[in-house]
């Protein structure tokens, strides 16, 4: 594995890759890389004869009061995770190689940024956006993984590439979770003991859901309503949002329409955490 910081020499790598008639397929990430993100390295190795990781924590999408210096690093650990899950290139640009001081450039998403994560993180989406295009434009790759863990980040992508015809195609990666069902994430290990077995909640939330759906049950507002409080139950536990949407527009869904599939989304705060967690359900 290679590992590359300088935009441009990855540009030129991906070039050469590309007049050779290599399929190239991309996993972008912000590093402190887990079973999840190794789940999308597998799935583009399933297209791509070169896969690329990119690790790079973001600046421009966090908000002034989040977790932009605490984020976790553990980049000596992310380069052995990296290797042995067969990542060709790691691209580990600095912040000054992709916001260089002269840089001024940015990308303005629309209304699909607006609401939930978008509404809650003001500018999160644009920041997400233009890194995002950015790296497509260094790294070249035909197909691009993304993970249904952040559903709307990836209908945000998916909305992106068709708007600014950027030639890739996006795959959604399903969600990877631990034993009890929380969803993986690199920001779990600021959980307490307590915090983290409690955390069930969210996934027996989308499961309840999932049984009301299969009784055909239409009321998606009601259902919504009763997930949260299923996990407002749980002492410390405090959903930012409980909605079901649709899939594509991110627009709330109060009743069903048979035979159309809607996706639960969720955001809740457990202690100084944000977990995030969604399904798609589909009523016959
Ligand atoms: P992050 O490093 O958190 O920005 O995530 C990088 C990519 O990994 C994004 O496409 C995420 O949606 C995806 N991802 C993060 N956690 C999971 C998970 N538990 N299952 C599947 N994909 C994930």
């Amino acid at each position: 594995m290679q590992i590359i910081t300088e935009p441009r020499e990855m540009q030129a790598i991906s070039e050469k890759l590309r007049l050779n008639r290599q399929l190239i397929g991309v996993v972008m990430t912000m590093g402190a890389l887990h079973e999840g993100h190794l789940s999308l390295v597998r799935l583009a190795r399933e297209t791509a004869g070169i896969v690329i990781l990119t690790l790079f924590v973001n600046p421009r999408q966090f908000g002034a009061n989040e977790d932009l210096h605490r984020y976790p690093r553990p980049f000596e650990q992310d380069i052995a995770l990296a290797k042995a899950a067969g990542v060709d290139y790691l691209f580990a640009p600095e912040a000054s190689g992709i916001y260089p001081e002269t840089f001024q450039t940015s990308l303005v998403c629309g209304t699909l940024a607006d609401k939930f994560e978008g509404a809650l993180r003001q500018g999160h989406f644009n920041g997400v956006a233009t890194v995002v295009a950015k790296l497509l434009n260094i790294t070249k790759p035909h197909i691009a993984v993304f993970g249904e863990k952040d559903a709307q980040q990836l209908a945000i992508i998916r909305r992106l590439v068709a708007d600014l015809n950027i030639d890739v195609t996006i795959v959604g990666a399903p969600i990877v979770r631990e034993e009890n069902g929380l969803a993986v994430s690199s920001r779990n290990i600021y959980l307490t003991s307590g915090e983290r077995s409690n955390a069930s909640i969210l996934c027996q939330g989308l499961q309840h859901a999932g049984t009301c759906i299969a009784l055909n049950r239409r009321d998606l507002s009601a259902i919504a309503a009763e997930v949260d409080a299923m996990v407002r139950s749980v002492q410390g536990f405090i959903p930012d949002y409980v909605s079901f949407v649709d899939e594509e527009t991110f627009e709330p869904a109060d009743n069903a329409e048979q035979g159309r599939e809607y996706r639960m989304i969720m955001a809740v705060r457990a202690g100084s955490v944000r977990l995030l967690d969604n399904a798609k359900f589909l009523c016959r």
